[in-house]
């Protein structure tokens, strides 16, 4: 049994959804697989989480849905709809909510820092869906490398992610990066560096996903470097990405806890505080038992590993 005491860093994937509904079926996102419209309540919710544990957790956001003028038609791969994307009607439904929702992203990052995710997750390729956004997990699974997108598609993917965010009036440094299904390619072989190359061109520092998912990093080991960044491993998650009204009951010794944001709301968003109160509760005993610390933030948690 493992005597390390990591700095635990929290993180939530799959942020920023207009609506939660799993269309994976029909070749468009999983999103969150919660039934509902998400409202400013489930960003509460995340800052509800770090304020009372004072940590800032991250949130790997999805940032499609905000493209208020179409700058996604243009990019490869970036939407079913292709250069038909028209996302208009979309904001117009959501504006009332999406106002609100910024006004609170820039007002209380002392309780949560954006990160990126993606736009829409996954790639399409003449309508149809495939797995993940960067990197072709079909390809993956073949075992020889060479999986991420084209570098020049990849690249304006990630500049597309900014684009909307200032678009939007989001506020934020973007540190780190949650690769969309967890795919990322990395060392000496394949496409090996050319997404970190790209990753530290717009300033991110950190990648977090788990290293089982992470081709070509070292074995055995919980971070790594390259290109300047710096890779935490994840672990597996304790839960399941879509599940809502649920927290974890199981010990924890990793320096990630990675969760989705379905994990921390109800699926009426009037429970949304109370599941708070469990996983509040949850990460306040797994510290009582001297499990782990909390990081205070992504910072703090690579520190701490890397001195480990
Ligand atoms: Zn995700």
């Amino acid at each position: 049994m493992t005597t390390t005491k990591h700095a635990l860093q929290i993180v939530i994937d799959d942020v920023g959804w207009f609506t939660g509904h799993d269309e994976s079926k029909q070749n468009r996102p999983f999103r969150t697989g919660v039934n509902r419209k998400h409202v400013l309540q489930d960003y509460i919710a995340i800052a509800e989480l770090g304020k009372r544990l004072g940590v800032r957790p991250v949130i790997a956001m999805v940032i499609g849905d905000w493209d208020r003028d179409n700058i996604l038609k243009d990019i490869t791969g970036a939407t079913w709809d292709g250069d038909k994307w028209d996302n208009r009607e979309n904001i117009k439904q959501y504006q009332t909510q999406l106002e609100s929702i910024i006004d609170f992203l820039n007002n209380n990052q002392d309780y949560f820092e954006i990160s990126m995710h993606g736009l829409q997750h996954e790639y399409w390729t003449n309508g149809m869906m495939t797995r993940s956004q960067y990197f072709d997990h079909n390809k993956y699974r073949e075992g020889n490398g060479k999986f991420m997108r084209p570098y020049d598609i990849v690249n304006s993917h990630v500049d597309a992610f900014f684009k909307i965010l200032d678009r939007n009036g989001v506020k934020a440094k973007v540190r780190t990066i949650v690769p969309p299904n967890f795919n990322y390619e990395c060392g000496e072989n394949g496409n090996a560096g050319d997404m970190s190359k790209i990753l530290k061109n717009y300033g991110l520092e950190y990648v977090n996903t788990p290293f089982s998912m992470l081709q070509g990093a070292p074995d055995s080991t919980l971070h790594y470097e390259e290109a300047g960044l710096t890779f935490i491993d994840r672990g597996p998650d304790d839960i399941r990405w879509n599940a809502t009204n649920i927290w974890p009951t199981k010990d924890v010794h990793r320096p990630t806890f990675g969760l989705h944001w379905a994990n921390i709301l109800g699926a009426n968003h009037a429970d949304n505080l109370g599941v708070v109160d469990k996983w509040v509760a949850f990460f306040q005993g797994q510290v009582a038992k001297g499990n782990i610390t909390l990081a205070k933030d992504i910072k703090e948690c690579a520190e701490q590993l890397m001195q480990a």
